[in-house]
């Protein structure tokens, strides 16, 4: 079956695939069906900001889609930066000023535990919306560690390695988005 990712996040592209293209979906993304449009998340959840993307492309083409919405939510932030942490340093958004205003908000913070959450909406060819959320607890580090993966992932800690540390597979295995999208999977089978 085809499916529609309804991201232009080049790192959202490459760990979808990663991991649903194994179980025999073919997968396109946006640039791949020259669809460039950048929907407007003006949700206030996970949910509602998943749907939005997901249905913007199954309006357009009539083909199952499928949006991950994704976010970092910090205990001592109150679950900031949450639904806004792609722009939670302002637009445009800067993977780089987000880490480091997201050091600065916990610098002296002893409560270092966050979770990253992924929802991800299923648009089926039918059009019926179906939805799967993945949560990974960790902390936020002290400093940025590792050269790998995107936005804070040299700054979330499973253990003793940071997201950035990890191999794709091994980020899989524990990630947020791995753990929403292996409930898409049993959901697909
Ligand atoms: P959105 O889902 O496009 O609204 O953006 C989610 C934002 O959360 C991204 O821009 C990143 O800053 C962050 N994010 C989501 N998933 C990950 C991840 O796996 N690693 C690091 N940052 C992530």
């Amino acid at each position: 079956m085809d499916i529609i990712l309804a991201t232009n996040n080049a790192h959202k592209v490459e760990e979808l695939k990663r991991m649903l293209e194994p179980l025999g979906y073919t997968l396109y993304s946006q640039k791949e069906k020259g669809i460039s449009i950048e929907v407007e998340e003006n949700g206030d959840t996970f949910e509602q900001n998943a749907y939005l993307k997901a249905k913007a492309i199954y309006d357009l083409t009539g083909c199952a889609a499928l949006a991950d919405d994704s976010g970092l939510c910090v205990d001592a932030l109150s679950g900031a930066p949450g639904v806004h942490s792609a722009r939670y340093a302002g637009e445009p958004c800067d993977d780089k000023k987000n880490n480091q205003k997201l050091l600065r908000a916990m610098d002296g913070v002893e409560n270092r535990a966050a979770q990253f959450v992924s929802v991800i909406c299923y648009i089926d060819p039918q059009g019926e919306a179906h939805y799967f959320r993945g949560e990974c607890p960790g902390e936020v580090g002290f400093a940025e560690k590792g050269a790998g993966g995107f936005g804070y992932d040299p700054l979330f800690m499973v253990g003793e390695k940071s997201y950035a540390e990890m191999t794709g597979a091994e980020k899989d295995a524990v990630s947020h988005r791995g753990r929403a999208i292996r409930l898409l999977a049993d959901y697909l089978r």
